[in-house]
């Protein structure tokens, strides 16, 4: 979900069979992943571990939804943090006696209140046992009543500390040019169990400042506050002096574009662009009526681009790499904003095909009606190519080297060929029905292909899978 997929403009960024590789042997040779450099392919293959890790309860049963709100303080000259968390956490076990969290070793907590606390420990000396945070300290709280799956606590902290560039990502910063706080830092107590959660955080900045959130950004009287009511897994907030920003709507899916440093001409086709593929997907997939996806432009040149659902974030770029790798650029976006449709299969078993051959799929059918039929044909010829010799998608190790080629190249060929047997009328019924349905695995997805094209193509599609 949070990986540069084949290509050929954003080589850099893909994450390649020889980076699964690496990161065995590295985990081989480290196991607290302490001395793994930082490099951009590197990263991509962090971010689809963090998330297989993320997901890896998403079956578990529903409880409620974990809350931050959160007072944000940052002094931009001292390059401080100060916060003031209320955090409503929902326990997802039963008897829970100690919450463990991770939170930059940088910050001091000041206080931590809870109802049945005996104490907490914040452990900034040994190395974070999360390979995502390397830069965190470990938090844990110990409790004299457990509590019960489902059971809410309420827990209140203080924190204050110096962040600069945070070094193992070179992603998160507060640095007077540019600020970017995300889960990488964490510079909010994170953890990563609670899987998915929903904030309000207030953040009171040097007037000078803009922020741009993930979430609803608004500003206030003197402070500015970013909302996020769709459950997520991050809190991102960024600032900069002059951030430009540009937006648009059309059926109900608006889309808007933040920058610094790239061109406002550059920017508004990137946005165009993004509205162009969500008002296509709405189309093709229907079932949700309002949506916003945000793109950001980040005005630093390492670290690469991540993403989260409806929000993607790049580096710098030049207007002409751009211009040359428009394709590129479009079927990154248009791959991750097709998550916002593509997700409701488990992320850590070979049924993340559904999610990632199909918003892989969902892309290059975008590529399809943008830019034509030649260039979707060029993509599948080279998809097919790769496809060969490969395993077979079902029961494939989300672990495996072969992984990405398989779910993103050969799951694609797959429903390419489906879409040829049933007709692209019949393929776009079986888009729709699949995600009205909220399809989460194979099974539930061969009895829908059932209904809609017979046994016969369902057995037949089947049959393929386990090839
Ligand atoms: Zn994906």
């Amino acid at each position: 979900m949070w990986q540069m997929t084949d290509n050929p403009g954003l080589a850099a960024h893909s994450l390649r069979p020889h980076c699964l590789r690496q990161l065995r042997k590295a985990q081989e040779h480290h196991p607290k992943f302490k001395n793994i450099t930082g490099e951009i392919p590197m990263r991509w293959t962090f971010c689809l571990l963090l998330l297989i890790i993320l997901t890896s309860c998403f079956v578990t049963e529903k409880t409620g939804t974990s809350f931050y709100k959160i007072d944000l303080k940052l002094d931009v000259n001292r390059q401080l943090l100060n916060a003031n968390v209320d955090l409503t956490y929902y326990a997802k076990k039963e008897r829970v006696d100690i919450l463990t969290f991770y939170l930059h070793r940088n910050l001091s907590i000041e206080t931590l209140t809870c109802k049945n606390l005996v104490e907490y420990t914040f452990n900034t000396e040994d190395p974070c046992a999360f390979p995502f945070t390397p830069e965190a300290g470990t938090l844990t709280i110990h409790l004299s009543k457990p509590l019960q799956k489902g059971e809410a606590l309420q827990i209140n902290l203080q924190y204050v500390g110096k962040i600069g560039v945070v070094t193992q990502w070179e992603i998160n910063r507060i640095t007077k040019e540019w600020i970017e706080l995300g889960m990488y830092t964490p510079w909010f107590p994170y953890q990563p169990a609670i899987e998915n959660f929903t904030y309000i955080v207030d953040v009171k900045i040097d007037p000078e400042y803009q922020i741009i959130g993930m979430g609803k950004t608004k500003k206030l009287d003197d402070y500015w506050q970013v909302s996020q009511e769709n459950p997520t897994n991050d809190i991102i907030i960024m600032a900069a002096k002059e951030i430009h920003t540009k937006k648009n709507q059309r059926n109900g899916l608006s889309m808007d574009i933040s920058y610094t440093a790239t061109s406002d001409s550059t920017a508004v086709d990137m946005m165009e662009q993004g509205l162009w593929i969500l008002d296509n997907y709405g189309e093709w997939f229907s079932d949700i009526k309002a949506y916003k996806a945000s793109i950001v432009i980040a005005p630093r040149n390492i670290g690469g681009g991540y993403a989260r659902r409806g929000f993607v974030v790049f580096n710098h770029f030049e207007d002409e790499d751009y211009y040359q790798n428009k394709i590129g650029y479009f079927r990154y976006i248009a791959h991750e904003f097709a998550h916002i449709w593509w997700l409701n299969a488990p992320t850590n078993t070979w049924e993340d095909w559904l999610n990632e051959s199909f918003a892989e799929y969902s892309a290059l059918m975008a590529v399809r009606e943008k830019f034509g039929n030649e260039t979707f044909k060029d993509l599948i010829q080279a998809k097919r190519q790769k496809s060969k010799n490969m395993p077979a998608i079902k029961g494939i190790d989300r672990m495996d080297e072969n992984a990405s080629t398989v779910l993103y190249d050969k799951g694609c060929i797959l429903l390419h060929e489906l879409e040829a047997e049933i007709g692209n009328d019949n393929f776009l019924q079986l888009l729709k029905r699949l995600i009205i349905n909220k399809v989460k695995s194979t099974e539930q997805f061969l009895k829908v292909l059932t209904d809609l094209s017979g046994i016969e193509v369902s057995n037949k599609f089947e049959k393929k899978l386990s090839r």
